[in-house]
């Protein structure tokens, strides 16, 4: 079945982006298999709303240089649309807009109160200095200040953001409607009205999801051991937390290199190396050895955990991974084509609308305390992501028992049913 999303191609201006079609085809087979609504699952191929602008920024040199932003609403059926805001160099509309779809079936699967967005600047945000980034966030903020608000759409970070960037967008945003709406963004600084444990909880949630996984199988966490790609936030907590479960990380790697050390990589070390030198890298580290990035995938282990980019896990080398579980903390980073490979393996995957879906969660319930203005403490914060994930987690894998279908399947399936019913229900307008 083609993965093209209704109406002319020629006119359709996500299709040449990979990552989009990839999103499409991944809906098409969800279509088939549950049987949804043709015209429901037209709407739900094109995003409701995408907003592309210029960002021109000051440059600390004194000249003007001028970057491309966009966010994508996917859905704003079940309530605002949600998602980050990426720095990337090579983003792009159709990336933007599968991102804004996965939100849409994550926030789906763990029933928020949400359809799903995705902003991003092509910009390298390693290469900003001074004051440029800060330049350029409330600028962008500025420039779509039109199409968010906190019951209309509502960032948080992503890849090349943090609480620094929530930060001037709240500021912005605040200046502009002229009192302060901690509300509008999710993944701010704690004083500002942040959640406690916001930043932690991608990470959290894939290790919860993982031990699920590891007892499902029959494998305890001491006698496992982790292969982690990217080690920027959700990397980074993901290895801490595996740590504190008594697994071994045993390879890591960022868009530097990677490192391998077989018998165990010493987290709190490595974060220490990776926070003083200049890259804000892992290679170099003195307690490992330096390994090809093409090897970092294939290295034998319990877990396989991609976190950093889409699409890494491609025909060439699904056939290669030598892990029991793919854990996929990373957005998108198994294309269909090696899911039919991995299907016929006996690799266990989480996939990543559920795996790394307690971002979101926590970001929900960042929201929720700002609207009320009542704030929860951390044991709260975790004892509610824990019971969410877990509860996700066993519906994904009844539903693939039940349907004998796969776990990304299954997770689709939840996800794109729960949107799909909600637009059904409402109907058409007019
Ligand atoms: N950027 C994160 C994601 O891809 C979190 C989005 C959010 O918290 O709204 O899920």
């Amino acid at each position: 079945m083609s993965a093209m999303p209704p109406g002319n191609p020629a006119s359709n201006p996500f299709v040449s982006s990979p990552t989009y079609l990839m999103a499409c085809q991944q809906l098409r087979n969800v279509v088939r298999d549950a049987g949804l609504d043709q015209g429901v699952a037209d709407r739900l191929m094109l995003p409701k709303r995408s907003q592309i602008v210029s960002v021109p920024v000051r440059m600390e040199d004194g000249h003007t240089e001028v970057f491309v932003g966009y966010r994508v609403q996917h859905s704003l059926t079940s309530g605002p649309s949600k998602g980050g805001l990426r720095y990337a160099k090579n983003v792009d509309l159709g990336e933007v807009a599968a991102l804004a779809m996965w939100m849409s079936w994550k926030c789906g699967i763990m029933n928020l109160p949400y359809g799903g967005a995705k902003g991003g600047i092509a910009v390298d945000p390693a290469e900003l200095r001074g004051g440029e980034k800060e330049r350029l966030t409330r600028r962008f903020t500025d420039e779509i200040q039109n199409i968010i608000g906190p019951r209309i759409d509502v960032m948080a970070p992503d890849m090349g953001t943090d609480e620094q960037t929530m930060a001037w967008i709240y500021d912005t945003y605040s200046m502009k409607v002229g009192y302060a709406c901690p509300e509008i963004v999710t993944g701010k600084p704690v004083e500002l009205g942040g959640c406690v444990g916001r930043k932690e909880a991608t990470g959290r949630g894939v290790v919860y999801c993982i031990s699920e996984a590891l007892a499902e199988l029959k494998i305890s966490p001491e006698h496992t051991t982790a292969v982690v790609q990217g080690f920027g936030n959700v990397g980074s907590v993901t290895c801490e937390e595996l740590v504190k479960l008594k697994a071994k990380v045993i390879a890591i790697g960022d868009r530097y290199g990677s490192i391998r050390n077989d018998r165990g990589i010493d987290i709190a070390k490595l974060l220490d190396y990776q926070s003083k030198n200049e890259r804000k890298t892992v290679v170099g580290f003195p307690e490992a050895e330096a390994i090809p990035d093409a090897e970092l995938l294939a290295t034998p282990c319990t877990v396989l955990i991609p976190a950093a980019m889409e699409r890494v896990i491609t025909a060439e080398n699904a056939g290669k991974l030598r892990c029991r579980v793919l854990a996929e903390g990373a957005n998108g980073p198994t294309d269909p084509e090696a899911d039919a490979i991995i299907a016929h393996s006996d690799i266990f995957v989480i996939p990543d609308i559920l795996c790394n879906a307690g971002g979101v969660t926590v970001s929900y319930f960042e929201w929720v305390q700002d609207l009320a203005q009542f704030m929860w403490d951390e044991t709260r914060v975790n004892a509610e992501l824990k019971k969410l994930m877990l509860d996700a987690f066993r519906r994904v894998r009844a539903e693939a028992k039940a349907r004998k279908v796969t776990n990304r399947t299954a997770a689709l399936s939840i996800g794109v049913r729960k949107v799909a019913n909600e637009k059904s229900k409402r109907g058409l307008y007019p």
